[in-house]
């Protein structure tokens, strides 16, 4: 049977991890993998998801299954936390599934159901696993303008411009916030035409939202996604929780759907529910039961937002101090950028040259397109890093 097969391309960004911990310098700097990492370097397990995982173990009196959507309680703490007040919650289903990634997944297979071969439309550039995702869903994928290489911002009239030419049989996928890999996000303006355009083509919203909280905080970040959902028709959501509740390896995600009525939300819900049962039969059920405990506990809830707040401050300012140093050193606002992204990382613009060139010269890693993951950036070796981005440029 296997000899059949040939050997599947390798993951990038796992080749990046083994290429930095074969690195023996100890003044590398990894800036490659999407993991948030503190002020030592460590991507923690959050307080309130520590007192959450201590009272499951004391409560917990059974594991036995719980249904094909998963738990009943998380679905609806995530529905009020990303929706909230902004669509009729008779129009609204959700599913808990494997991460962000289990939810998009599940959801293009609903896409593939409704429209077989339908095509997605996604950002130039867009996060790595969109497209593979789509095209193991059957769909087709083609791409919007997006990112600006020049200014480093959103091409927004470009983009528009080409999502006023789509249909309602497209598709278009969307990151709710702190776009992945470029940093660069839509303001609320632009969110409110955004909305119009597909209230106007009838192309469905597919948001992919895994950073929530990651940008400006869970309300700002919240924005474009309340603002489409009181807009258009019908919507799709894939949610993340592996990000902002730093629950990686949990796997906890939801797929969130929109229909125009109540009864076409049951049809659309039972076809998704149909695609989980003949995939995994049911979500894991621990990540989502340590972010229910958290959303419905008042003063575990405050502590998680302040946590969420600590590691996005943090963010924000490590943008800052790089802006600030680039600028120092070389006199020119051409990095203020990296300041004003939002999220987890910002897309350089670098050739490939520079990147190989800091890899080898300064043992700085990061993607093969120039995105650095800036939660990586050691705090007290900010000059070093810019002093060798100014480096690679010359
Ligand atoms: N969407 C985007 C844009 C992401 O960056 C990620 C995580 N890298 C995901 C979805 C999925 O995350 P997970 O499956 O780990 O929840």
């Amino acid at each position: 049977m296997f000899e059949a097969l040939t050997k599947a391309p390798g993951d990038k960004i796992l080749a990046l991890m083994g290429e930095y911990s074969a690195d023996s310098r100890s003044t590398k700097i990894d800036l490659g993998v999407g993991v948030y990492k503190d002020e030592n370097g460590v991507t923690p397990v959050m307080k309130a998801v520590r007192k959450a995982e201590e009272r499951m173990l004391s409560n917990e009196k059974t594991k036995t299954y719980l249904g094909i959507a998963g738990n009943k309680g998380y679905g609806a703490a995530v529905i009020d936390l990303v929706v909230a007040d902004s669509a009729d919650s008779a129009r609204i289903r959700v599913a808990q599934a494997p991460g962000g990634t289990g939810s998009l997944w599940v959801l293009m297979q609903l896409i593939n159901r409704a429209r077989p071969g339908a095509t997605i439309h996604v950002s130039d550039p867009t996060w790595a696993n969109h497209n593979p995702i789509a095209i193991n869903s059957g769909l087709k994928v083609a791409t919007y303008p997006y990112f600006d290489p020049a200014t480093r911002g959103v091409k927004f009239e470009q983009m528009l411009a080409a999502l006023d030419q789509l249909g309602a049989g497209d598709v278009v996928l969307l990151h709710g916030c702190c776009h992945n890999p470029t940093g660069a996000n839509l303001t609320e303006a632009q969110w409110d035409q955004v909305a119009q355009s597909l209230a106007k083509t009838g192309a469905l919203p597919f948001i992919d939202l895994a950073y929530l909280g990651f940008g400006d905080g869970i309300e700002p970040d919240a924005y474009g996604t309340r603002k489409i959902l009181s807009t258009v028709p019908e919507a799709l959501i894939a949610f993340s929780g592996s990000k902002n509740f730093g629950l990686y390896r949990e796997r906890v995600g939801a797929a969130i759907l929109m229909a125009r009525n109540s009864d076409e939300a049951d049809i659309a819900n039972s076809q998704l529910l149909n695609i989980i049962r003949g995939a995994y039969s049911q979500p894991p059920d621990h990540g989502a039961e340590i972010i229910r405990t958290i959303l419905d506990d008042a003063a575990l809830r405050a502590e998680w937002e302040e946590e969420l707040a600590t590691m996005r401050n943090r963010m924000i300012l490590l943008r800052k101090k790089l802006a600030d140093a680039i600028r120092e050193r070389s006199n020119s606002t051409d990095f203020d950028f990296v300041a004003d992204h939002r999220g987890m990382f910002s897309l350089l613009g670098l050739t490939n040259d520079a990147v190989d060139h800091l890899k080898a010269e300064n043992g700085v890693y990061m993607t093969g397109d120039s995105r650095i993951n800036i939660a990586g950036i050691p705090e007290d070796r900010v000059g070093d890093l810019a002093a060798a981005f100014l480096g690679a440029l010359r």
